[in-house]
């Protein structure tokens, strides 16, 4: 179909390769699984998959079976992981797909074994999930070692990893993620005590990836890094990693108000003196929040700065250029470069109170993406 309106999210798989091999020369001999849940964090899974194993990433790692599925029926061939248990449900299909689950229950492991034995097939590679200290998922250490006990004893399973992840590692003074290594490590020593010695150890997702390199084992699990964004404050801001994302429209309608005119709902934003506003058909449906302006966000046009102004409707917003020439047509930047300016996903977040993952995330499936090699 057509599109009629010109709002665009532009991908640079440039970018993506570049911050795969700057991981991989970071972390190495660690591998790097490049994570493409949630269709890459708003990316695009498929070609962000493609380009991430381009540019030597050894796997790839998922949050659904389904995002592993979409993945296989796109042609790609490289290891999945599934970075939670699949409900026993969808175990069939992991093993139809190929792809490799995590694992931390005994009725995880049962279902999976016996979804092997329907399906007449090769032993499935499982890593084993320990819960460290997120309390999200994973086997109380405890437990490691009679859940690996039960993988080995069942024929069509083969422990290939295991591995944890980590709830601060953005936040490198805590000291909570030296803790949860040492955990780590009394559970590894629980599994060799039993004989079994999984052949991938992996516990960092970006942050620890950069911040600890003792976290870095065999493999680390890097997703917002590939995509340019930092995990936390300052993490990461000496590698040159790129963002990969920007997001742009043109302007649709412009007008002259007056001192004292207002705009959008609730009338919020007040001119203090006459000002163009400019329209821009973007709105909250797309995933620019509906306060991004009032919380004090700029956007893009010329290469300059303007005020988003007032609050963000669902598929529109303005923009205040004061006294610029602007004609319908213009291009306006919400994310990315243009000219010397530039906007971040971090940039928003902090206008917000969140984190650059919920921006690039939260741009939603209207709006067309394109992609750049
Ligand atoms: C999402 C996720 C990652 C990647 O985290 P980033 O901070 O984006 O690098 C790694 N491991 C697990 C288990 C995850 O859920």
């Amino acid at each position: 179909m057509s599109t009629y309106r010109p709002t665009w999210v532009e991908i640079d798989l440039g970018a993506i390769r570049h911050n795969v091999e700057v991981l991989i020369k970071l972390v190495g001999p660690a591998a790097v699984m490049a994570i493409v849940k949630a269709d890459a964090y708003g990316h695009g899974a498929v070609p962000v998959a493609s380009a991430a194993l381009e540019a030597g990433a050894s796997a790839l790692g998922v949050a659904l079976v389904e995002e592993g599925v979409h993945l296989r029926d796109a042609g790609i061939d490289a290891p999945i992981l599934v970075l939670s248990e699949p409900s026993p449900d969808a175990a069939a299909e992991v093993v139809a797909r190929g792809l490799t689950p995590v694992v931390y229950s005994e009725a995880g492991i049962d279902a999976l074994a016996q979804a092997v034995t329907d399906a007449g097939q090769a032993p499935l590679g499982v890593h084993l999930k320990v819960d460290t200290g997120m309390h999200r998922v994973g086997a109380a250490a405890q437990d490691v070692a009679t859940l690996a006990q039960r993988v080995e004893r069942h024929g069509e399973l083969l422990l290939e990893g295991v591995c944890t992840h980590f709830a601060v590692a953005d936040e490198p003074e805590h000291g909570y993620t030296e803790q949860q290594l040492e955990r780590f490590a009394t559970a590894r020593r629980s599994l060799a005590d039993v004989g079994v010695n999984p052949v991938m150890v992996h516990a960092a997702n970006s942050a620890a990836a950069i911040g600890f390199p003792a976290s870095r084992f065999d493999m680390v699990r890097t997703g917002i890094a590939i995509y340019g964004v930092t995990p936390g404050p300052g993490i990461g801001a000496d590698l040159g990693l790129r963002p990969a994302l920007a997001l742009r429209s043109r302007v649709s309608h412009v007008k002259r108000l007056h001192r004292g005119d207002a705009v959008s709902y609730g009338l919020r934003y007040e001119l203090g003196r006459d000002a163009t506003i400019a329209t821009v058909p973007i709105g909250y449906a797309d995933g620019v929040p509906r306060n991004l302006g009032a919380a004090g966000a700029e956007a893009l046009l010329h290469g300059r700065r303007f005020p988003i102004a007032g609050t963000v409707t669902m598929d529109q917003l303005l923009i205040d250029v004061g006294d610029e020439p602007v004609a319908v047509g213009d291009v306006v930047t919400f994310l990315g470069q243009d000219g010397s300016g530039s906007v971040t996903a971090e940039e928003w977040a902090e206008h917000l109170g969140t984190i650059g993952y919920e921006i690039v995330c939260g741009i939603g499936p209207r709006v067309p993406r394109e992609y750049r090699s």
